[in-house]
């Protein structure tokens, strides 16, 4: 650049002095409102390096003996704050009372520090965690005083209060605690609350994926509490998992799986996947697998469990709509009223090789489950005789099909059933799930 102005300069200072002869602004507030411009500073070295320049310029002009320079450097000193408390001394032989900065009610700075300070504070006293995030809660008075001065003034370059609070409160935090910032999951979020300065640590839920076994019969997925308040069965898969909530200091555990299985039916072979959530966790930093252990030995192979890893919440979605998607495998003990021949056998295989089945809704659920009429998919049946009344079956079908009415007929509510096909009234005594897969 040769002999001509430099561009955009002029115009930068006219604009820092335009706002400040409106309303006293702390360092960072005038800082913010050019925050896009130059890289590598704070809003706060930006307002100071502003202030600066106009308190030179003006102090320039009063040197040349310009009365009205004068007059408009005592007007603003109070607006601009410390960068003008020594010439205002030298002037006016009077101590500057700066302003409280209008949009942040003080000054910025300070209230980072004393945010960032009991930030920290609550993140190395009050959890165990291995990541945070600060969100900002600005007070909707404040943002509209700042999103007014943007257009009035056209500040192209500005952020807002609540960008510039997270950044600086979260790398002070950052490197006071050496605990990290994680934009994508964190497991505290410190929520920051402009102007107050009120600090709120909020525990992200913690999600681990898992698998279960129930080897043993009686034994609900969930608690099931009666309505007078029983519990009906001694032991539930939720309870087997209660040593997360000591051990990961939660307030509340849920389990979500991929379906349920009945509370009479083992679940064995390749295990029901699930993920369990602990609310609020305290402390993040138990190893997944002494947790296992410690499920485990509590559960005495009533359930067992292994913990895969963490989940995201996305995850639990899924695992709850892939129920349906599944293919299970079934072994089913059958009871007959009369003796059952190698013929009947053969029959029922043959019958369902790719066979649709019709099914009401079972009348032992009908009064807790939707009544409707739903088909389902029975790949493939194998059998063994045990006794001349009693036969196993292996049954591959479609997750959701219920396999008792599907062996029994429930009155003709299912259909084709293996009693139809045979004729003889059957019975199911046990079932299990063997396996449980995806059809890929
Ligand atoms: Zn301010």
């Amino acid at each position: 650049m040769t002999g001509a102005e430099m561009p955009g300069w002029r115009g930068l200072i006219d604009k820092a002095w335009e706002l400040l002869r409106e309303a006293p602004l702390c360092d960072n507030c005038l800082g913010r409102m050019f925050a896009l411009l130059g890289r590598g500073w704070s809003n706060r070295e930006r307002g100071d390096a502003l202030k600066r320049a106009i308190v030179m310029m003006l102090h320039a002009a009063i040197r040349e003996g310009d009365e009205e320079a004068k007059k408009a450097f005592l007007d603003l000193a109070p607006n601009i704050g410390r960068q003008a408390e020594t010439l205002y001394e030298e002037l006016t032989g009077s101590k500057l009372e700066p302003r409280p900065c209008v949009i942040c009610g003080g000054d910025l700075e300070e209230f980072i520090r004393r945010v960032s300070t009991e930030a920290a504070r609550l993140l190395r006293e009050r959890c165990r965690v291995r990541s945070f995030l600060v969100a900002a809660h600005v007070e909707p008075a404040i943002r509209m005083a700042e999103e007014e001065f943007k257009q009035r003034f056209m500040l192209r370059y500005a952020e807002s209060i609540g960008s510039e609070v997270k950044r600086e409160v979260g790398k002070r935090v950052q490197a006071s605690t050496g605990i990290p910032v994680d934009f994508d999951s964190p497991d505290a979020l410190l929520e920051v609350h402009i102007p107050s300065g009120r600090v709120e640590l909020k525990l992200m839920p913690l999600l681990i994926r898992g698998i279960y076994w129930k080897p043993a019969r009686r034994v609900s997925q969930s608690a099931w509490i009666t309505a007078t308040g029983v519990k009906k069965y001694p032991f539930s898969v939720e309870e087997a998992l209660a040593p997360l909530l000591r051990l990961y200091g939660g307030e509340e555990l849920i389990l979500h799986a991929s379906g349920r299985e009945d509370v009479d039916v083992r679940m064995l072979g390749t295990g029901r996947p699930f993920i369990v959530e602990v609310k609020r966790p305290t402390n993040r930093l138990t190893p997944l697998r002494e947790a296992e252990e410690r499920v485990n030995a509590w559960a005495r192979r009533l359930v067992e469990v292994r913990l895969l890893g963490e989940a995201r919440r996305r995850d639990v979605r899924e695992i709850k709509e892939e129920k349906s998607r599944h293919v299970k495998v079934y072994r089913a003990l059958v009871v007959s009223s009369e003796p059952v021949t190698a013929e009947d056998l053969a029959r029922i295989e043959e019958e369902f090789r790719n066979r649709i089945v019709r099914q009401r809704t079972p009348r032992r659920v009908r009064h807790r489950r939707p009544d409707i009429v739903r088909e389902r998919m029975v790949y493939a049946v194998k059998t063994r005789l045990l006794t001349p009344r009693c036969f196993e079956a292996l049954v591959k079908c479609e997750g959701g099909l219920y396999v008792k009415e599907l062996v029994d007929g429930d009155g003709g509510d299912t259909r084709p059933s293996f009693a139809d096909v045979i004729k003889k009234e059957l019975y199911c005594a046990e079932l299990d799930v063997v396996a449980f897969e995806g059809i890929g």
